[in-house]
């Protein structure tokens, strides 16, 4: 889907001669609220919203339950307002999945009703979307408020 609310701006370390510009989207609340310190390493599966996802009508249950700061978000459906979506910044996720209502053996857990999150394996999704995400966040918490497209 296309997303609104984008900028872009040079990317960290970039030299004089060669400006490098990354897409940064803007995350939107409900957004998660969490810890900053839970990523340690990269996690084998990670959450990834689905087509299934409304939007909860605007309060998304699944943001409630996430641990991490800033790693859910909401993303507005600038033709159709006030609707929107979840999205989830991968480099933050700590796949705990938490956010599911599918758990160990089916379990209901309190997140997403509507089935509207996958926990993909981590390099799949690396591998389908040709990108290679940083073991730990790569950005400091001040600057978790944005994510570049990339991530998402
Ligand atoms: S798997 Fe855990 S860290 Fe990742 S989005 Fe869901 S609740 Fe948040
Ligand atoms: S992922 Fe599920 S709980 Fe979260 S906003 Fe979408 S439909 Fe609602």
């Amino acid at each position: 889907m296309p997303y609104h609310n984008v900028f872009t701006a040079p990317a960290a370390g970039f030299e004089k001669e060669v400006i490098m510009s990354t897409v940064l989207i803007e995350k939107r609340a409900p957004m998660s609220h969490g810890r900053t310190d839970l990523r340690k390493r990269k996690p084998k599966l990670l959450a990834v919203i689905n087509e299934n996802c409304t939007g909860c009508a605007g309060t998304p249950v699944c943001v409630e339950y996430c641990p991490v700061e800033a790693c859910m978000f909401w993303v507005p459906d600038e033709e159709h307002p006030p609707f929107g979506r979840i999205e989830v910044d991968k480099t933050l996720c700590i796949g705990c999945a938490k956010c599911t209502s599918k758990g160990p053996d089916g379990t209901f857990l309190d997140g997403c009703p509507w089935d509207a999150i996958d926990m993909v394996p981590t390099e799949e999704w690396e591998r389908r979307h040709g990108v290679r995400l940083p073991d730990t966040p790569d950005r400091p918490p001040a600057e978790w408020r944005v994510v570049p497209a990339e991530y998402v």
